[in-house]
C-alpha cells in the first residue's frame, strides 16, 4: 500500500488531536496492485474510546456512497492506539469484517514517535502484515 506524505500527515495529525481517544477513519483509492491511497476520509469514533473504536455507522454509509459514485476502492481502514502496540486487539480481529482492506494501525505510545504497521486480518487468528510505503 502506498500513501503520499501529505495522507500519513494526515492519518498522524487526527491521531494526535483525538488523543487520548482512538482515531479512525478510511483510506480510499485503487485496490492495485500496489494499492494506492488517492483520498483521506477521516471518521467520528462513535465509541469516543481510549481503546476501542467504532466508524460512525451514518458517516460510514455516507463514504462508501460516495467512494461508489467516484470509482475509488476500499483500500484501507485506519485507527489509532493510544497505549499499546500497532497490532490489531482481540477486538480490532474480532471486528474486522473487511478481509479485502488493509488495517492500518497508528501507535502513539511513544507520543513523540508515532509508528505504524498495516495488516490484513483474515480472521481472528490469521494477521498477515503488509508493507505500507509513504512516497509522493
Ligand atoms: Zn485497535
Amino acid at each position: 500500500m502506498i500513501l503520499t506524505p501529505a495522507h500519513w500527515e494526515a492519518v498522524l495529525e487526527q491521531a494526535r488531536r483525538e488523543y487520548p481517544r482512538e482515531a479512525c477513519g478510511i483510506l480510499a483509492g485503487r485496490a492495485g496492485p500496489p494499492q494506492r491511497v488517492e483520498r483521506i476520509y477521516p471518521m467520528t469514533n462513535a465509541d469516543h474510546s481510549p481503546a476501542t473504536y467504532l466508524m460512525d455507522p451514518q458517516e460510514q454509509f455516507r463514504v462508501f456512497k460516495e467512494m461508489r459514485r467516484d470509482g475509488l476502492d476500499l483500500v484501507a481502514i485506519y485507527h489509532s492506539h493510544t497505549a499499546s502496540p500497532a497490532y490489531p486487539s482481540r477486538r480490532d480481529r474480532d471486528l474486522a469484517f473487511y478481509p479485502e482492506a488493509v488495517y492500518l494501525i497508528v501507535t502513539l505510545q511513544e507520543r513523540e514517535r508515532p509508528a505504524g504497521r498495516a495488516f490484513r486480518i483474515l480472521d481472528q487468528d490469521r494477521v498477515e502484515e503488509v508493507p505500507f510505503q509513504v512516497a509522493g
